[in-house]
């Protein structure tokens, strides 16, 4: 049983102000693997109080100081990676491969692309008259999500840290163990009092609180779109910047070749990683209609093969986060099929012979894009096939969404695959498996606003000062 009841505020482990514990829930066993504290406007208050004081020195610090934090930070973190996976695999039921493999990656990822943006950016231009410099924002406000725990979390601290920015950190309450070694590895790796802060609890409190607060001069939000949407509402009476990281339908459009049945296979097994529990997940899988039936065998092979079963174990996919998600996922494969969309893999209730556990059947739809399932975030491993006509058709189908995060394009003419990212209005489109930590992240339309990782994620942390006279 893990036992978090402090909050991290000052440089110093404290209690909450008013006592108050909440269970958290591995989902793969549906027990209980610990207890942490639900924080109150008044932990806020102190963690805030304490981040202003700290922007006033640690916001004039120089790049060469915040290098070599960030480089303590680093070390810390790869002494501490195998616990951080452990936490991930417990609190929302990754695969340990998954967990140790990738999920810490992500996170160790985000930090040494930092430090890179750090060691080149510039802070400081000349043009014509005008010195422009880029400061710090100030007291940042940091909300996150369960699902990439340490990949939303990291994607925020480091570039704040390197910007120059004070900061508190308000982790999922569904997943708050990794956040919490994530703050005993600031706090060995040195980070002066206060420029970090943490305290756990509930969104709408502590989250409510922070993006309420008039000494917060910043809230960078992933998760959904409707607490997206009331965290701007928060935000608007003390006119703070609001960053927005929200959700997503993405589209995958596998080209017309003949790597089809290769890419369809890979395109269903890549959406149905962390349970299909990633906001940039292609969750449309455009194909050809002329080649539906050969797409459909592929796709339902893929999924098929998918096994499902105990993180610890070595199954490609483990269960969903809660079982509040598990009854979301299964209204929407109900949905599916009561809408007439085609069941052509998995389906309603757990895979055969787990009966304990919040286990989904990774599912496959073949349906049309007016279906509920083809414009809802369902957020788990649902997949719903689409037929196109031709690449006008593909291109139309994947913008008609209220979102516009991600989006992919699988094929063996790459110029013809860019000419048709070109045209998908997303934040993200990968082509053929790419990856880059540099590269920009974040939504059009209703999937958010602003951009994180790489100097992007530099650049939203920071304000803009114009001084104008030689
Ligand atoms: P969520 O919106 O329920 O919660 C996210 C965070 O916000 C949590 O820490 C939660 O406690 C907090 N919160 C809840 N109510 C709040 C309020 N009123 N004020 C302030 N904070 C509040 O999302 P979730 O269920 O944790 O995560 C899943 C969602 O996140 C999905 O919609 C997914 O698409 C999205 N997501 C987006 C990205 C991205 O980068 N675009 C990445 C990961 C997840």
């Amino acid at each position: 049983m893990r036992s978090y009841t402090q909050f991290y505020i000052d440089g110093q482990w404290v209690d909450p102000v008013t006592p108050k514990t909440a269970e958290v829930i591995n989902p793969a066993t549906e027990e209980v693997s610990g207890e942490i504290s639900l924080g109150s406007p008044a932990d806020v208050d102190k963690a805030v109080a304490a981040a202003r004081r700290a922007f006033a020195t640690y916001g004039e610090t120089s790049v060469k100081e915040r290098l070599d934090l960030l480089e303590a930070i680093q070390a810390e973190y790869l002494k501490r990676e195998a616990e951080l996976g452990e936490a991930i695999m417990v609190e929302m039921g990754a695969p340990t491969a998954l967990a140790n493999g990738f999920h810490t990656l992500l996170g160790k990822g985000h930090l040494g692309t930092a430090i890179e943006v750090l060691r080149e950016f510039k802070f400081e231009e000349q043009r014509g008259p005008t010195l422009i410099r880029k400061e710090p924002i100030g007291v940042c406000g940091l909300i996150t999500p369960w699902n990439w725990p340490m990949n939303q979390t990291c994607v925020k601290i480091f570039p704040a840290l390197a910007a120059g920015c004070t900061m508190i950190l308000k982790p999922p309450q569904l997943a708050p163990y990794s956040a919490q070694i994530l703050t005993e590895i600031l706090h060995e790796a040195g980070v002066p009092a206060g420029v970090f802060n943490m305290i756990q609890g509930q969104g709408s409190v502590i989250g409510a609180a922070l993006s309420k607060h008039e000494d917060v001069d910043m809230i960078s939000f992933t998760g959904s779109e409707p607490v997206g949407v009331q965290i701007q509402k928060d935000a608007a009476e003390t006119v703070k910047r609001v960053g927005l990281e929200l959700g997503g339908k993405s589209a995958w459009i596998v080209l017309d070749d003949e790597g089809l049945a290769a890419n369809v296979a890979g395109a269903t097994a890549g959406m149905m990683g962390n349970s299909g529990q990633t906001c940039s997940a292609g969750s449309r899988l455009l194909v050809p209609s002329a080649r539906l039936e050969e797409a459909k065998k592929a796709a339902a092979e893929a999924a098929n093969g998918v096994t499902v079963g105990d993180p610890t174990g070595n199954f490609a996919m483990g269960p969903v986060v809660s079982k509040a998600q598990y009854n979301d996922i299964q209204r929407y494969i109900e949905l599916g099929i009561s809408e007439g969309a085609e069941l052509i893999a998995g389906g309603p209730g757990r895979p055969e012979g787990l009966d304990k556990g919040w286990y989904v059947k990774p599912t496959v739809f073949v349906g049309t894009n007016d279906m509920t399932i083809s414009r809802e975030e369902i957020f788990g491993p649902v997949l719903v096939i689409i037929g196109y006509d031709d690449i006008d058709d593909a291109i139309a189908i994947a913008n008609d969404s209220q979102f516009g995060l991600g989006g992919y394009v699988s094929g063996s003419d790459v110029e013809q695959a860019r000419n048709v990212a070109r045209k998908l209005r997303t934040g993200a489109i990968w082509i053929n498996g790419g990856f880059d930590f540099h590269a920009p992240f974040g939504g059009y339309k209703r999937s958010g606003n602003g951009r994180e990782a790489g100097v992007y994620g530099l650049r939203d942390f920071l304000e803009v000062k114009s001084i104008v006279g030689c």
